[in-house]
């Protein structure tokens, strides 16, 4: 069963603006800072793969590169250097779908776009807080072939947790 997860539609595939930047647009939206925070929105990379558009597949909460299968670390906070690790992350506000399924829910292993497609470009917003601690994370989808947007992960809460 597919968490209902909100596809909209960038511009025109191959047009002036499709790509990326799709996706940074969707976050800067979607996404504020705490007062005397900063906000840290950027397309992700693989340490392995490099920059560029690199693509990830999706499951539980979690992104891997197409290229290594190595996770970006959403889940447990590899995600970002300055960031504690390891971390969890709790829903703020709107529940983390995959991540942190409520009773009874099933969490949708794999999202898809609207038209099926399954590989996407992630981009992450990260939210710090006043003192520089990283508060909260969200991500964004993009399908790289009809320039499908999504934001998968809408602003979670990241609680240090020990190693
Ligand atoms: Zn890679
Ligand atoms: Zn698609």
């Amino acid at each position: 069963m597919d968490h209902e997860i909100a596809w909209t539609h960038g511009p025109t595939p191959g047009g002036p603006c499709a790509g990326p930047e799709d996706v940074l647009r969707l976050l800067r939206g979607a996404v504020r800072a705490e007062p005397g925070g900063r906000l840290e929105i950027l397309v992700a990379e693989c340490g392995m793969c490099g920059s560029g558009e690199v693509e990830f597949e999706v499951a539980k909460g979690e992104c891997f590169c197409v290229g290594c299968c190595i996770p970006l670390g959403i889940s447990d906070g590899y995600a970002h250097p300055d960031a504690p690790y390891p971390w969890r992350l709790e829903p703020s506000g709107v529940p983390l779908p995959p991540a942190s399924p409520g009773p009874g829910y099933e969490p949708s292993d794999f999202p898809r776009c609207p038209a099926g497609h399954d590989v996407f470009h992630v981009a992450l917003a990260l939210a710090f807080a006043a003192d520089g601690a990283l508060r909260g994370i969200s991500v964004g989808l993009r399908c790289p072939e009809d320039a499908a947007l999504c934001l998968y992960v809408d602003n979670a809460r990241v609680v240090a947790r020990a190693a």
